[in-house]
């Protein structure tokens, strides 16, 4: 199992320590009795509600969930909600912008996100009748580790297993200046000119380079507002596109060797042109970042991945979703609400003028951090050319490659696609650790969700007899003894089932 934890503490910032204070029996309970494994990870979606996963690693056999409310981050939220809610508009509106009505939601949700008191799903072993408990997620973006995470791992598999074409890709990572970041703080549609602008200069650069006005590559963006250091506002795209374009009889031509240089050209162009146009900079700035010797943008691509290399291809795609911080770089002194945060790998990057190591207040921290969730509805994954979601809706409702479009997806369609991003939950965790959290440890028959209880009375009555009701905020240390928890089978009579 050592392989499950190196993967779970090097890849996967958003788990914590092991924890060892919930624990199954290690053999079959007494007849008429059931065990209860209170669950509180996050993965998956059973009817309208989300559903925390049971599981992120076993170390000996049974499960041991963690608890997502032992992690700093989550203290660090919890206890400075209140106070930044409240001093934001004083301290912070200047250099942040309004306070944003989904800061408020995203970071109420996350506070109960795997909290079993706001409900959870019943799982059972139909032929054991080993039940545990699954706690519901917050589904937040770009805030929510867990919940980020598992949109990391689903993204990934659906783009690569449905929607990329068996041909040669490449990742690519554009930059602007530090003078143009703070147009985008404040106006956050602004993000998608941005990666309108580099799909155009693609598009046309590979256009030109085939002479083909209608060849079109098959392009994702993701719109980043973070770098290394969360406290940055830091907009830039991350993107993967196909090496060459589609012409529209259909054929796939390969262009293996683009100019980075001629590229961050085109793009500071478009996008210099665009901003102008829209009255967000003038004539005079313009002129100066075209002076510059040292122009702030830039194109870097990678390494063509090459079709048959899913690893490589999934690797890349998480990577355009990574989340905004590891929870592993994060520490918080609740003593005196100060945040330290690891920014450079191993000592200090000199090259980058980083420092190491980010301390402030946990109230400046968050301040910060809130700035890279999205308003309400904004997409900041984009698809065009070959891969734009008018495409994949045509080529879904017909059932073979229809005469190739370029616009971005409307809402609908993003609605669409994302319904069917969403896998299982159970699926998904096979995939990260490498165990199937549906088959029963003691007997390793496949478990079943068997209702939903999330009115707060039944939640409060099965917490309560649990003795899981008056948990403590954040859990104890993980020195603690484990406790087991054993209900008699009559309990959950006349419950609703
Ligand atoms: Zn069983
Ligand atoms: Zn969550």
């Amino acid at each position: 199992m050592a392989s499950l934890l190196s993967l779970h503490s090097r890849d996967f910032p958003g788990a914590p320590a092991p924890q060892a204070h919930f624990q199954s029996h290690a053999t079959p309970c007494t007849a008429g009795a059931t065990c209860i494994h209170p669950a509180t990870n996050n993965l998956g979606t059973y009817g309208t509600r989300s559903v925390r996963y049971a599981v992120e690693y076993h170390l000996q056999g049974p499960y041991r969930p963690r608890n997502p409310k032992a992690s700093d981050f989550y203290a660090c939220v919890e206890d400075n909600f209140e106070e930044l809610e409240q001093v934001y508009d004083d301290r912070y509106q200047r250099q942040h912008g309004f306070w944003r009505p989904v800061i408020h939601d995203v970071l109420c949700k996350f506070l109960d996100c795997g909290d079993l008191r706001q409900g959870f799903a019943r799982v059972r072993c139909p032929s054991c009748r080993l039940e545990f408990l699954l706690a519901f997620s917050c589904k937040g973006r770009y805030f929510c580790p867990s919940c980020h995470q598992k949109r990391m791992v689903a993204f990934a598999e659906r783009v690569r297993s449905e929607l990329l074409e068996h041909v040669p890709h490449s990742q690519y990572v554009v930059t602007i200046p530090k003078t143009l970041r703070v147009y985008f703080k404040h106006h956050r549609k602004l993000l998608g000119l941005l990666s309108r602008s580099f799909y155009e200069t693609l598009k046309e650069f590979f256009q030109q380079a085939l002479q083909d006005r209608d060849a079109l590559p098959g392009v994702i963006i993701s719109i980043q507002t973070y770098g290394r250091d969360p406290v940055v506002f830091h907009p830039h795209l991350h993107c993967l596109a196909t090496d060459g374009a589609t012409s529209r009889d259909g054929c796939f031509h390969p262009l293996p060797w683009v100019d980075t240089e001629q590229m961050m050209r085109l793009f500071r162009h478009k996008l210099l042109r665009r901003l102008l146009a829209e009255g967000i900079i003038t004539q005079a700035v313009v002129d100066l970042l075209l002076s510059w010797r040292h122009p702030g943008f830039s194109v870097f691509r990678g390494e063509p991945v090459e079709p048959d290399d899913a690893a490589a291809s999934e690797r890349l795609l998480s990577y355009c979703l990574h989340p905004p911080f590891a929870l592993s770089r994060l520490h918080y002194d609740s003593d005196s609400a100060t945040v330290c945060y690891h920014v450079g790998k191993t000592g200090a990057d000199p090259k980058e003028g980083s420092a190491p190591l980010t301390v402030c207040s946990a109230l400046d921290w968050l301040a910060a951090v809130v700035t890279h969730i999205p308003d309400k509805g904004q997409q900041l994954l984009r698809y065009y050319g070959h891969y734009s979601n008018v495409r994949q809706a045509l080529t879904k409702r017909t059932g073979a490659h229809s005469p190739l479009q370029t616009a971005e997806q409307s809402p609908e369609q993003e609605e669409e696609f994302r319904r069917q991003c969403r896998c299982s939950w159970a699926r998904l965790i096979r995939k990260i650790y490498e165990t199937d959290p549906l088959t029963c440890t003691r007997c390793g028959t496949i478990m079943r969700i068997i209702s939903i209880i999330d009115q707060p009375p039944v939640v409060k009555k099965i917490l309560l007899h649990l003795n899981l009701w008056d948990a403590p905020k954040r859990s104890p240390p993980s020195n603690n003894p484990p406790r087991d928890f054993v209900y008699d089978a009559h309990f959950f009579r006349g419950l609703a089932e």
